[in-house]
């Protein structure tokens, strides 16, 4: 892709689209905000976007959508069965994934519940680069276990190294001559991995990975949620494919897979989700599940307008102009707090910029959730609500003791073509501003904790009254500013 260069010389991501359709905002005073904080159990999931002024909960289902996107809408074909929406979807899967074979869901956890359902016994272990939260509670779910391969340098929050979510080829080697094939009914590659900072793997990694899976007959499975992402970080980072473009890389990924499932409300701006295969076995294996948890096989539990919407945007991915426009922002906000000293994770990756609570909050023990609170924190003194990706994220292991995280992160999603470079900068204004008064900051502890994917509805309460004076400190340094 063409770089636009400013004349001041100046490293500015420019919007390669324009605004037609525009929500307002809200942005309450700080004493509302903590009202809001507390009737939420300090966990931004359950904030109410009447409180949140910039929402940056989540990648999910919360991209811009396109003009082509929504007039697609209007032209869906809302049957049962046998719909021309489907069609189209189907032949965009085609063209876009490479795959031959699509079953629709609803989202792509639901991708994770019939993989697991038709793989995964008591005593099944899963290799992966990293979990994802609701893969690793589906897998978990049926019995199975999971073993986290990524190279030691994925967990370095200062790093240059540009593929971190690559797979530790030794030890997934290891794991299968100690665990035996016949236990490891797939091996799990997440593109973009999300929970270690949206870290891209290489295409030589994922070559690697299949000539392992091959040695020893065993299925190789890409979580292609992030994959567009990933691909755009192959054309910038790995010299093979410098001159290559998206589609050929998307391919080319996918091509080594035997299947591909994906969140489409992560990947193509949309809602929905799919799992996709060029093998009819593999197809068959999982195809009686479709309209057992979903719907019928031609709308998976999604509205059709939404399929409609879903195949406008496959295609889109394929445009680099679109695709460059979450990272190149992310990367300006990673910049901007790296050179103020905010420890944030580096090189910068997709989704979302992430924070490091382990250094940011040292104070903090792990025991009293570091980013959770981090994430109350700048909710509090700005009304941007990002998301815990620490302990509180984590599950208790099988006897009920808590494990905790090896990262602990506040994640600042930026999804795509969403927000204005202003906003952007208000946000590395009042992190900065939350940096230098990060002694105040305090531990949070749980009062409701729910016993799956606990983070989504559990309940917090501060460690003492650190959040009111945290107010007053705000107050004090900015008056009667919101
Ligand atoms: C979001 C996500 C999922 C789950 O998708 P949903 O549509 O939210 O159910 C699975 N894997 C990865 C990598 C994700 O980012």
């Amino acid at each position: 892709m063409q770089e636009i260069k400013f004349y001041s010389g100046e490293n500015i991501p420019l919007e390669l689209h324009k605004v037609r359709v525009v929500q307002k905002l809200h942005l309450v005073p700080i004493e509302r905000r903590l009202e809001a904080l507390k009737e939420a159990g300090f966990n931004t999931f359950r904030l109410s976007t009447m409180d949140v002024f910039l929402d940056m909960l989540t990648d999910s289902g919360t991209n811009a959508m396109s003009d082509n996107q929504i007039a697609a809408m209007m032209q869906a074909d809302d049957a049962y069965a046998g719909s021309q929406s489907f069609v189209r979807l189907e032949k965009a899967v085609q063209d876009v994934l490479g795959k031959k074979y699509l079953l629709p869901v609803h989202q792509g956890r639901a991708a994770e519940n019939i993989i697991s359902v038709a793989y995964v016994r008591k005593g099944s272990l899963v290799p992966m680069n990293y979990h994802f939260t609701t893969a690793m509670a589906h897998i978990t779910d049926k019995g199975g276990q999971i073993a986290e391969l990524l190279y030691d340098e994925a967990y370095v929050i200062n790093s240059d190294h540009p593929f971190k979510g690559n797979m530790n080829i030794e030890k997934l080697e290891e794991v299968i001559n100690y665990h035996g094939a016949k236990n490891i009914p797939f091996i799990r590659m997440e593109a973009s991995t999300n929970l270690i900072g949206g870290q891209p793997f290489s295409i030589q990694n994922l070559r690697d990975v299949r000539a392992i899976a091959d040695k020893y007959g065993i299925r190789l499975i890409l979580d292609g949620s992030l994959l567009g992402e990933n691909a755009f970080l192959v054309l910038q980072r790995e010299e093979e494919f410098k001159d290559s473009d998206m589609e050929t890389v998307i391919h080319t990924m996918t091509g080594l897979a035997d299947l591909c499932y994906f969140s489409a409300r992560k990947l193509s701006s949309s809602r929905g989700g799919g799992i996709c295969t060029d093998s009819l076995e593999i197809f068959r294996e999982l195809e009686a599940f479709i309209p057992l948890y979903e719907g019928f096989l031609t709308y998976g539990g999604m509205s059709i307008r939404e399929v409609e919407a879903m195949a406008v945007g496959l295609y889109e991915t394929l445009d680099e102009s679109m695709i460059c426009q979450s990272p190149s922002f992310i990367k300006y906000l990673v910049d901007a707090l790296d050179a103020k000293g905010i420890p944030v994770i580096k090189p910068a990756g997709v989704l979302g910029a992430h924070v490091d609570a382990m250094q940011v909050c040292a104070h903090i023990p792990q025991s009293q959730y570091p980013a959770g609170a981090l994430a109350a924190a700048l909710f509090l003194i700005s009304g941007v609500r990002g998301m815990e990706r620490g302990s509180v994220s984590n599950q208790r292991d099988e006897y009920g003791n808590e494990t905790y995280s090896d990262m602990e992160l506040l994640r600042l999603a930026v999804p795509r073509r969403v927000f204005t470079l202003s906003q952007i900068k208000y946000v590395e204004d009042r992190l900065n501003w939350l940096y230098d008064n990060r002694e105040l900051i305090g531990g949070l502890k749980f009062v409701y904790e729910p016993p799956v994917l606990r983070f989504f509805m559990g309940g917090l309460a501060p460690i003492g009254d650190w959040p009111e004076k945290m107010m007053a400190k705000f107050k004090e340094d900015f008056g009667d500013s919101l």
